[in-house]
């Protein structure tokens, strides 16, 4: 349920739209001035935030600044006045989007849910390039756990998969057979650190190809490394 905050002062207004935000399964709360506004924002995690430009105690523009030096919450601006200054304005102090009052709830509507799922997208693209690891034409989708060579998926098993993982997030560094037993296996001491090395080798022969250099290379007497 997405959770949305509605900083409006104008009473009538405010309890329409949340109403209507309620009603369409948003979770909403009312703010009535700028200040009141301004540390709701910041001290709640909010999916957007319906902000009224003309505010007492602190405007829209300036609650709207202030939470962008902090945070990245939606925000569709709500503006009385229908000026090209006051559009411009508002996306200038960071605002995504803005409604121009008096507006039918309709497109409120539609704008948010516009809104919400534009941010949706985007952070499922960034989570996508962050769990994303590789090295050369190798592949790892963290999300998915799925391991690629080229096109070509890998099955791994978990063990060896967490190896390997390990080294593709730290390229050139290498990593010791005791701290990969750690990071992989998680035992703090040194039993059979040769583990390891059995499970190198049954990774080279799922991930390498016949005849040609290993993607791992050995560090005599010390561990396992990944070159760039
Ligand atoms: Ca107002």
């Amino acid at each position: 349920m997405s959770k949305i905050l509605i900083v409006e002062d104008e009473k009538n207004l405010s309890r329409f739209v949340e109403l209507e935000l309620r009603h369409e399964g948003y979770e909403a709360q009312i703010a009535k001035n700028g200040r009141e506004g301004l540390d709701l924002a910041l001290a709640e995690d909010w999916d957007a935030i319906l902000l009224d430009l003309m505010l007492p105690e602190l405007n829209g523009l300036e609650v709207c600044r202030r939470i962008r030096q902090v945070k990245n919450t939606p925000i569709i601006m709500m503006t009385a006045r229908d000026s090209v200054i006051d559009r411009v304005s508002g996306l200038d102090h960071g605002a995504d989007d803005y409604i121009v009052k008096p507006f039918a709830i309709e497109e409120l509507l539609a704008r948010l849910r516009a809104l919400l799922r534009r941010v949706d997208l985007e952070s499922k693209q960034n989570s996508a390039k962050q769990t994303t690891v590789t090295y050369r034409d190798l592949t790892i989708e963290k999300e998915n756990r799925v391991v690629r060579r080229g096109d070509e998926i890998i099955e791994l098993t978990k063990r060896e998969y967490e190896l390997l993982l390990a080294l593709m997030e730290n390229v050139n560094v290498v990593l010791a057979r005791d701290v990969l037993l750690k990071k992989v296996w998680g035992y703090e001491s040194q039993i059979e650190t040769n583990v390891v090395d059995v499970y190198i080798r049954y990774l080279r022969n799922k991930i390498d190809r016949p005849g040609e250099d290993s993607y791992i290379q050995t560090v005599r007497g010390t561990g396992y490394v990944m070159r760039s």
